[in-house]
């Protein structure tokens, strides 16, 4: 969903330079990063690069450019952001915004709900972005499938009990699946035995088949086949 598709009130917040001077003032005395909570000085951050105003919420994401969205990071955390929310790592941090120094609120609490409210515009695009997607599922559900052309909406229709019926009619239970699983492990120990005793390499050819096979459920007939050969050999 990129900026040009979205409508004309939701496109990314402007940035000013006033509001930028004002936080850099506002949190100059704050020498740690909000994200990684490493220690700098007055002008470096821990990575020996100027300190930034990171937006909360990114701008790119329609984050309001105001001192209450704006905190100090170090450039890794930033670069690393970019136009992401974080919500994952951030969700019940205590981040310091300029607006809370100058407050002496001693910061914010990060939750999806608490920057919705302190960001309206980012609050819209959320939904906005919800609504698309919800749209283009349904649209999609109501198109025919291009590998089937079926409707979407019926490929995966409820089994009814008549199609269940028919199902255990002609797949073997899972009961005769564990036999016939036992069956052919105690076969297939037998032809390793057969051909310690008869002194047959796994690599042989023999008879048009491989000996060293990896024989599976299926091959339950050959795998017989292969014991009575193999027994009727001296
Ligand atoms: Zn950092």
């Amino acid at each position: 969903m990129s900026k040009s598709e979205r409508p004309q009130h939701l496109q990314p917040t402007q940035r000013s330079e006033e509001v930028r001077l004002e936080a850099k003032r506002l949190l100059l005395h704050i020498h740690f990063c909000t994200y990684c909570g490493k220690k700098g000085n007055l002008y470096v951050g821990p990575d020996g690069e100027f300190w930034e105003m990171e937006h909360i919420v990114p701008l790119h994401k329609c984050g309001e450019d105001h001192i209450r969205n704006i905190t100090k990071s170090c450039k890794t955390c930033n670069v690393r952001k970019g136009t992401s929310l974080w919500s994952a790592c951030l969700d019940g941090k205590r981040i310091i915004t300029a607006a809370s120094i100058r407050e002496k609120t001693g910061g914010i609490i990060w939750s999806l709900e608490f920057i919705r409210k302190e960001n309206p515009r980012f609050a819209q695009l959320m939904d906005w972005r919800l609504r698309i997607v919800q749209e283009r599922r349904e649209e999609r559900k109501a198109s025919p499938s291009p590998r089937t052309g079926r409707n979407r909406s019926n490929v995966r229709r409820k089994k009814t009990p008549k199609m269940a019926e028919a199902r255990r009619q002609t797949q073997p239970s899972r009961a005769d699946n564990i036999l016939r699983r036992k069956e052919v492990s105690d076969l297939k120990a037998r032809v390793a035995e057969l051909r310690a005793t008869k002194k047959i390499s796994p690599h042989d050819h023999w008879r048009g088949y491989h000996y060293y096979t990896k024989t599976n459920f299926h091959d339950l007939d050959k795998l017989l086949r292969l014991v009575a050969d193999l027994e009727a050999l001296p």
